[in-house]
């Protein structure tokens, strides 16, 4: 492997940059090249956390491929430049080093309900700006699905304790274990002197497959297994139903426990995958195995009943896929982890905004959602995404929400 010094001297600093073209966040690739060679590492950070404050996280779990690794144009005909390991050396360090700015404050008080990717990034952009932030969490700890889903052998937990910190240090008020929806309505943040909502709760329900045997006691969903996966005895042989990301990091997860047979449940082809490639890769390495063109119709005490499902190529180069039940199979399981998509949670979405056909927040290309002074971003309004969307539409939100401040007076 290059060193990050090889691989920031291979970068052409394109007129044109395709990388950052394809960044969801724009980052201006070649000029924190350029700050990275002269050694000027501090101002190369401060670029990258001023742009994305989240570049610390998103450098590593991005999904690169898609975005600047897989745009570079060297990867044309070579090797693409690995941007992502140049900033997260960047980024890990200006935050190891950061020296909190002295920011006077301008005493209006903004309520942000929900402290993953969304939440953290939406504080400190308002916090930067001397806003005095409340941030409401339901969890007891700050990081969202960062924290409570991703498994740390892929993100490391103490850059979310040093997100925490720094927040801490720039004056934040943190309430953990408080559930806005729950006891705490949105409705009741504005007689207590918040000027504005942030919404950014996620989707953290899990969708259920609605086949029988679903409530039994060896299945579980994905995303509550990957929350303290300690806390779970699955045996030997365990059956995972999904194919997407959350379905990989379960199987990686339940292989790094001991459960020596995981097995992935995919009704579609290898190709129509919805995880990363190299998530599949490295879920491939660690030994989980996969069987496709399976779709679940039923969970059993130790086994899961599959029918197979044919693949239909059409004349227009598309692919339609049909269940077979004159072929059913059984797939052997001590546990069954369902892991086929999320949506948002019960309690906010009885928070009195309106919502689209699928729950989610109902918001216009600014995030605000037809409450006044209630805005939001994040998987609560897109659905399940990634994390660099969410930090690309709380930007976007963050300047409307300061508009709308300006236009009540307030900023
Ligand atoms: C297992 C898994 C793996 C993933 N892997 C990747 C990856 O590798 N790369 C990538 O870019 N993206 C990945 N994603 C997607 C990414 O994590 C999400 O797109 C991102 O976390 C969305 O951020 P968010 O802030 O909108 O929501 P979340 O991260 O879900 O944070 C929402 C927060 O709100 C809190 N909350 C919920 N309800 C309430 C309430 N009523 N009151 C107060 N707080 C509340 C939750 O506890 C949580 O802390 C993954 C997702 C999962 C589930």
């Amino acid at each position: 492997m290059t060193s990050i010094k090889q691989e920031a001297q291979r970068c052409l600093k394109c007129k044109v940059p395709q990388c950052a073209a394809h960044c969801p966040v724009s980052t201006e690739i070649p000029r924190v090249v350029e700050l990275f060679l002269s050694g000027e590492i501090k101002k190369a950070g401060e670029l990258l956390f001023m742009n994305n404050p989240l570049s610390a996280v998103t450098s590593v779990i991005c999904p690169h491929e898609r975005n600047c690794t897989g745009h570079c144009v060297l990867g044309r005909k070579g090797t693409s430049v690995e941007f992502y390991r140049i900033e997260e050396y960047i980024s890990r360090f200006y935050l190891e080093t950061l020296e909190i700015p002295d920011i006077p404050k301008n005493g209006i008080k903004i309520a942000v309900a929900g402290a993953g990717p969304a939440g953290i990034t939406m504080s400190l952009l308002l916090l930067l700006k001397g806003y005095d932030v409340t941030l409401f969490e339901a969890q007891d700890n700050i990081g969202g699905v960062l924290r409570y889903g991703i498994p740390p052998f892929r993100l490391p937990r103490d850059l979310l304790d040093m997100y925490k910190d720094v927040m801490l240090r720039m004056g934040i008020h943190f309430r953990p274990n408080t559930r806005i929806g729950a006891n705490i309505m949105i409705e009741d943040l504005f007689p207590d002197g918040y000027k504005a909502v942030f919404v950014s709760t996620g989707t953290g329900r899990p969708n259920k497959l609605g086949l029988l045997g679903e409530t039994l006691g060896h299945v579980h969903f994905a995303v509550d297994y990957l929350k303290s996966p300690e806390a779970f005895d699955l045996g030997h042989q365990v059956a995972i139903v999904g194919a997407g990301n959350v379905a990989i990091d379960a199987a990686r997860t339940a292989i790094r426990r001991g459960h020596s047979h995981v097995t992935i449940l995919h009704f579609m082809g290898e190709e129509n995958m919805t995880a990363n490639r190299d998530e599949v890769e490295m879920a491939e390495l660690d030994g989980v195995e996969f069987v496709h063109y399976a779709q679940v119709i039923r969970i059993m005490e130790d086994r899961v009943r599959c029918v197979r499902v044919r693949k239909i190529e059409k004349e227009d180069g598309s692919a339609e896929f049909e269940e077979d039940y004159s072929e059913t199979f059984d797939v052997p399981a001590d546990s069954v982890i369902i892991a086929i998509g999320q949506g948002p949670g019960a309690d906010i979405r009885s928070a009195g905004v309106k919502l689209t056909q699928r729950g989610l927040f109902d918001v216009n290309e600014w995030g605000e959602t037809g409450t006044p002074g209630v805005f939001a971003a994040g998987d609560i309004v897109s659905g399940p995404k990634t994390v660099v969307d969410a930090v690309a539409f709380t930007k976007k939100v963050f300047a409307r929400m300061e508009e709308y401040l300006k236009g009540c007076g307030q900023a």
